[in-house]
């Protein structure tokens, strides 16, 4: 069968996987633990086989949403976790021993700055590069080296990292390379392509989409040879080595660890997965005309938003994400502006701290997220105290532009 569109292989897929009784929805599992008929089966279960024995390690639910996942990043594998944090925490955590040496991004979700530090305390040295340069990422190299970690996009400030430049180096120095592809979702960012060993997603964000379920996956491309990676433990060298990395993450992660998603999280992600396109489209071309207007506004000082041509990154941005450009925008309003006064006067946009939701949602970042790190640090990452993030949702378009324009009038 030639290969299907990428929404027509989500929307099909529980189905070709042949759901009990014709269901068009793969069902809600809810048992903790599986029985077998067989003495023999349940061994090899245990040792390796396909198959599900205590759901802290999945259930056919997790597993046919991780196949979703699987077929959107165009990859060889997916284990899912409770939320993208989860996710994140049992990549570093299962790979990442102390002595080693891992290469980040500076630009980077704020919990995830925070995860790195605690993963320093127990002896990981990190160092934090501008990754918008591969340049940087090289020079920061160390015999230790074993990861390099960046996002597809940041939040808030919309940098977007050399994805091509950092996979293309991590090749030649084998090393694994973790993309975080949260902001823009793998609609946008085929990040198999520039050479991502493993993919992080948040599925409460996009993938999710309508702000009724935390989930987070991660996903092995099939491209890194593992044999090559020194923390693989002995039991999980077998089969193919591109398997062993993703095997020890959810040997490791999900029964060491523990934060497993359940099966209503994950039946309530793959239904709003079948709408990710639709969804995605309309909220790129919905930011695009919010950006193009505020960016006229004479009381905006700045918008940052990759669609447009003052962007730093908008050639990149154009290359990598398939002439779409996301629903992540930075507002600087004019200094003589109460950005508090603002807010309550907006009527459509919701104040809530969330991303990739059906509703347009705005924060001011120094007054809430980015308020712990205080003014010297804040001025060193370029918030100032009138920028605004807002996550574009599916609204139609001219009650977000008419939202603004009333509140800033
Ligand atoms: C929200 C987010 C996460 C964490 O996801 P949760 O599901 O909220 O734990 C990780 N990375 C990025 C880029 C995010 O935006």
């Amino acid at each position: 069968m030639a290969k299907n569109g990428f929404t027509t292989t989500i929307v099909h897929s529980d189905r070709r996987a042949s759901v009990e009784h014709g269901a068009i929805h793969k069902p809600m599992h809810p048992s903790s633990e599986y029985a077998f008929a067989d003495s023999r089966e349940l061994a090899a279960v245990f040792q390796g086989k396909a198959g599900f024995t205590y759901a802290r390690q999945g259930t056919p639910t997790t597993a046919a949403l991780e196949s979703k996942i699987s077929q959107m990043e165009g990859a060889a594998g997916t284990v899912s976790f409770a939320t993208g944090m989860a996710a994140l925490a049992a990549t570093f955590f299962t790979l990442l021993k102390a002595g080693d040496h891992l290469i980040s991004s500076q630009h980077i979700f704020g919990n995830t700055n925070s995860l790195l530090g605690t993963l320093a305390d127990l002896g990981v040295s990190v160092t934090m590069v501008d990754a918008t340069d591969e340049r940087n990422v090289a020079a920061a190299w160390r015999p230790e080296t074993r990861m390099v970690f960046t996002e597809s996009l940041a939040n808030p400030g919309t940098q977007i990292a050399d994805l091509a430049g950092i996979g293309q180096w991590c090749k030649e120095k084998n090393l694994v390379y973790v993309v975080d592809n949260t902001l823009v979702s793998p609609l946008l960012c085929k990040t198999k392509e520039v050479g991502a060993t493993l993919i992080v997603n948040s599925l409460s964000k996009h993938i999710g989409g309508h702000g009724n379920a935390l989930g987070g996956a991660v996903t092995d491309t099939g491209l890194y040879d593992w044999s090559h990676y020194p923390n693989i433990a002995e039991p999980y060298r077998k089969g193919s080595p591109t398997s062993w990395g993703l095997t020890q993450i959810k040997k490791k992660g999900l029964r060491d660890m523990g934060g497993t998603l359940s099966s209503e999280a994950a039946h309530r992600l793959a239904v709003g997965a079948e709408t990710l396109s639709l969804r995605m489209h309309k909220i790129c071309a919905n930011a695009l005309a919010l950006a193009q207007a505020l960016a006229q506004h004479p009381k905006v000082a700045k918008v940052h938003y990759p669609g447009m041509p003052d962007h730093p990154q908008h050639e990149r941005a154009r290359q990598l994400f398939g002439g779409l450009f996301g629903g992540l925008m930075g507002i600087e309003l004019a200094d003589d502006i109460d950005v508090f006064d603002f807010l309550n006067r907006l009527k459509v946009l919701a104040l809530a701290t969330h991303l990739g939701d059906n509703r347009t949602l705005v924060l001011p970042m120094a007054h809430t997220i980015y308020y712990e790190m205080g003014p010297e640090r804040r001025a060193l990452m370029g918030i100032s105290d009138n920028f605004l993030r807002v996550s574009i949702g599916i609204e139609d378009a001219q009650d977000l532009i008419g939202d603004f324009n009333q509140a800033l009038a």
